[in-house]
């Protein structure tokens, strides 16, 4: 499948993370991470640090997949809004994963600390922007939603969003916990790290190609014919996951971004990230390079060569929004970029064993908040592995 488009910012300022060998003989492990983008490479992390002896492969080049294309905005706050998401899936799950969306980020932040991780990684604050008079109304729920829950936002009036951020919006939720990142360099750093200090092995251009999934190991033949002996699989493989599965789980569609040229941006914006309630909705941050990254405008389809020629088409649509959006502020496009996004009917991600797959787990990540549920998926998975109970293998099951 193709993932993105040719020339997403991220592989074009990083090129290529890191270069490692296809496997070329037979191996054992305890634990075989199939994909290398962000997903694989927390749980890699987290694996090989508990002193699993971890294998990571890629059928593609490290984290060439979604991972290059993301526009990376770490958020709390997922695709639907916890008044609405109690309503589907019930307070405990809804409430537990807005909570827990807090704790990811923090999370992710101790961790790029102690690895010393060159990220362009940056603590922010998030406005979510009522876009019409009608979405106040439901808004205004959500704040008193959030605010009942314990999560610290701020009411932002019509003219107090003006008066902070030059912002045309009807009214706005201030959240203070957010991030942003470059999560391509990101994936790196993770990598490198669990190969340096916990003795990760990786392998790419290695494509998962048959499995037999045994009692208590699974016997894995990857490109070339090779074999890997792994007592668990962990299936990191993004989007193209749903090919595997027999139950639908996810709706594959469009989605599209731009950068701008860097420029003198206020303090204000710096900190923070912005999204708003159209649908789809239009989002913006800044990022360490002082350029600003405009997304959005998701169509509902998924076919590649027509998602690519809008891409020209896109980047003009979201200036117009950005720029009527935002006052005074003039971006000139620097590239703009295309991919497949996921989206689940509840939001949420799949995480944990699927019956059809024995002796193997799922990290499927989908929804706005990818990478935010990746992170949580470090302590869920790790939890599977030793026997410990985790809500959220509940809340994140398959046939749910
Ligand atoms: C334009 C865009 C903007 C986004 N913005 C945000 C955002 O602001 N915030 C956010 O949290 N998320 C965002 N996302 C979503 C986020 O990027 C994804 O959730 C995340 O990148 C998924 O990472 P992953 O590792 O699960 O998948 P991928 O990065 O796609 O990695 C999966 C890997 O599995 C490999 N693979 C698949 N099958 C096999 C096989 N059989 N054998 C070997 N390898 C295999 C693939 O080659 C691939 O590298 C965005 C996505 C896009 C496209």
């Amino acid at each position: 499948m193709k993932l993105r488009s040719k020339e997403p910012y991220w592989l074009l300022k990083n090129g290529l993370i890191g270069t490692y060998p296809s496997l070329q003989k037979d191996i054992a492990c305890d634990v075989l991470i199939v994909g290398g983008g962000i997903t694989g490479a927390l749980i890699a992390y987290q694996f090989s640090s508990e002193g699993y002896r971890t294998i990571l492969i890629d059928k593609r080049d490290i984290s060439l997949g979604s991972t290059s294309a993301s526009t990376s905005l770490l958020q709390y706050e997922i695709d639907e809004p916890l008044y609405a998401l109690i309503k589907k899936v019930g307070p405990n799950a809804a409430i537990d994963t807005y909570l827990e969306g807090v704790n990811a980020i923090e999370k992710l932040t101790a961790l790029i600390k102690s690895l010393k991780a060159d990220c362009g990684f940056q603590l922010k604050q998030s406005a979510y922007i009522a876009h019409s008079e009608r979405d106040v109304e439901w808004l205004a729920t959500e704040f008193e939603a959030r605010k009942r829950i314990g999560l610290t936002v701020k009411w932002l009036s019509k003219t107090k969003l003006k008066q902070a951020f030059g912002v045309m919006g009807e009214g706005a939720i201030l959240s203070d916990v957010g991030a942003s990142t470059d999560v391509y360099q990101l994936v790196r750093c993770l990598i490198e790290q669990s190969v340096k200090r916990y003795g990760l092995k990786v392998f790419d251009h290695t494509e998962l190609i048959h499995v037999d999934y045994l009692k208590t190991k699974c016997e894995v033949t990857v490109t070339g014919g090779h074999q890997i002996a792994a007592k668990k699989i962990v299936y990191a493989t993004g989007y193209e996951s749903q090919a595997m599965l027999k139950d639908k789980v996810v709706d594959l569609i469009s989605t599209f971004a731009f950068i701008s040229e860097p420029l003198k941006i206020p303090a204000y914006l710096k900190r923070t990230l912005f999204w708003d309630t159209e649908d789809p909705y239009l989002y913006m941050r800044t990022t360490d390079d002082d350029r600003i990254l405009v997304g959005g405008e998701d169509e509902q389809f998924k076919n590649p060569e027509r998602r690519d020629r809008l891409i020209d088409k896109k980047q003009d649509v979201l200036l117009e929004k950005v720029s009527s959006k935002f006052e005074g502020l003039k971006l000139i496009p620097d590239y703009a970029w295309a991919g497949t996004f996921g989206v689940t009917k509840d939001a949420l991600p799949y995480i944990g064993e699927h019956p059809d797959y024995p002796n193997a787990y799922f990290v499927l990540a989908f929804g706005g908040n990818g990478i935010t549920f990746s992170v949580m998926g470090m302590q869920i998975l790790s939890d599977a592995m030793a026997g410990r109970p985790n809500k959220f293998l509940e809340y994140f099951r398959f046939g749910r």
